[in-house]
């Protein structure tokens, strides 16, 4: 176990009778992005606040980069850069100035502090606004600020919770660009990333993904391995009525699950059954009087597989 940067084994933190985390281990080498994935109240950021020591655990051990979280807390947390939720800034300070408050308090000297904000704000794209106040940037350079302010203590391990929540699609993609850049690149030096995020599509751009459910790892590999788990099980049905198709979909034996996915459904098929449902699907509703635009077999998505596991 000494390969991995985070070794988490049995954590537990309940409120009251709410288990919000209920047995969770974590495993993560050096250089990894590793997605943490789930719905609200799923557990993502109590499992963060966990590793970062700022929960006591009921049950379980956490150690970063060596350090026991609980016993040697400071070191481990020198180790952490962490964006939490609730990151807020000062907004009358400028991007610079924010960044050095949060340095400060980490016990950087300006010595360390300033190459290094340099270097990151070259990095996130913000070097033309570090004399910019804070209430002044746009939601997306915020988040860089926040990644920024995360990173100037030259962290090991960044935890990012649930950073693009509410934030507009292409500032998402620029975020992840960012983090995908970071973990390969000399600023990042080595970096290791545990990100939360109720996105799917944000899920496969992981190198590793935990789907989270009631405070609980239902299932853990590469977005590849996890679609695998349902090669030539979902099937996409476009057509018309869709509250037919649906119905006679049901009603077929070996169908285990439907969902719409924008204009189209995706059928969840019994292992093995594929081609008899698709034969079937058709004349069924042929006699229903639906219409069959299009009914294939398509590669799973990650969704489909979170889905499939929640149903268990
Ligand atoms: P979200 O995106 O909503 O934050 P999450 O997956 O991060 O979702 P958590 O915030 O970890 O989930 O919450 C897990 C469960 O624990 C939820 O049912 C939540 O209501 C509960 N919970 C979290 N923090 C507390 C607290 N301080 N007191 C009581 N219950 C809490």
């Amino acid at each position: 176990m000494d390969d991995y940067l985070v070794n988490a084994t049995g954590l537990k933190k309940s409120y009251g009778a709410n288990h919000a985390v209920d047995g969770v281990s974590l495993y993560i080498p050096a250089g990894e992005i590793y997605g943490l994935v789930g719905a609200d109240g799923a557990g993502k950021t109590t499992t963060l606040r966990l590793l970062v020591g700022a929960l006591l655990p009921d049950a379980g051990a956490v150690n970063v980069c060596g350090y026991d979280v609980l016993k040697q807390t400071e070191q481990a947390r020198s180790t952490i850069g962490y964006l939490s939720q609730r990151f807020s800034m000062y907004e009358d300070l400028t991007v610079l100035e924010n960044i050095r408050f949060f340095a400060e308090i980490r016990g950087l000297s300006s010595s360390e502090w300033l190459p290094r904000s340099l270097e990151i704000l070259d990095f996130v794209g913000l070097e033309k606004f570090k004399d910019r106040r804070a209430g002044q940037l746009s939601g997306g350079m915020k988040q860089k600020l926040g990644l920024a302010s995360a990173l100037v203590t030259r962290p090991r391990l960044l935890l990012l919770d649930e950073p693009t929540t509410g934030v507009d699609p292409v500032t998402r993609q620029d975020f992840w660009q960012l983090v995908i850049k970071l973990v390969g690149s000399r600023v990042g030096e080595g970096v290791s990333v545990i990100i939360s995020t109720p996105y799917m599509d944000e899920a496969s751009r992981c190198h590793r993904v935990g789907f989270m459910k009631n405070g609980r790892i239902i299932a853990e590999d590469t977005p590849y391995n996890l679609r695998a788990l349902l090669n030539e099980r979902i099937l996409e049905l476009r057509g018309s009525p869709l509250n037919i198709l649906r119905r006679v979909a049901h009603q077929d034996v070996d169908v285990e699950d439907v969902q719409a996915f924008g204009d189209r459904l995706h059928i969840r098929v019994s292992d093995g059954k594929s081609k008899a449902v698709l034969k079937r699907l058709k004349t069924e509703i042929k006699k229903a009087s639906g219409h069959v635009d299009e009914l294939r077999s398509v590669p799973p998505v990650l969704e489909d597989v979170f889905i499939a596991l929640s149903d268990q």
